[in-house]
């Protein structure tokens, strides 16, 4: 159903009701986007595991799919999740695996969050 349809009730709705909803799904379709591309940017492809680093420059490995957490609140390529190695909340970023050592990345592979979006 496109969003203009008129719905049971809604049809005298406000068009500026109307332009708010195409408003926000704009909005969310361009985090989306963006998301994606910062992912995509860094090296890793989409869905998989990407290696982040915390605030605190811990590196560990989560699962990354743009769109999707379930234990995370995100901000386009930032986001708040629990860190395991310094056993904290920290917001976490994704880091090009080109700037990392292969020490570092192996490291960041042995250390892993839960198994969740
Ligand atoms: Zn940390």
């Amino acid at each position: 159903m496109d969003a203009d349809s008129p719905l049971p009730g809604g049809r005298d709705k406000p068009a500026v009701v109307r332009r708010h909803r195409k408003f926000a799904f704009v909005l969310a379709a361009l985090g989306l986007a963006t998301e994606t591309y910062a992912v995509a940017s860094r090296g890793y492809g989409l869905g998989g595991n990407v290696i982040v680093r915390c605030r605190e420059g811990h590196l560990f490995t989560t699962i990354w799919i743009p769109g999707v957490s379930v234990k995370s609140l995100r901000f386009a390529w930032t986001r708040l999740q629990h860190c395991p190695i310094g056993r904290h909340l920290s917001l976490v970023t994704p880091v090009p695996t080109y700037e990392l050592t292969e020490e570092e990345q192996e490291t960041a592979r042995r250390h892993h969050d839960i198994r969740l979006p």
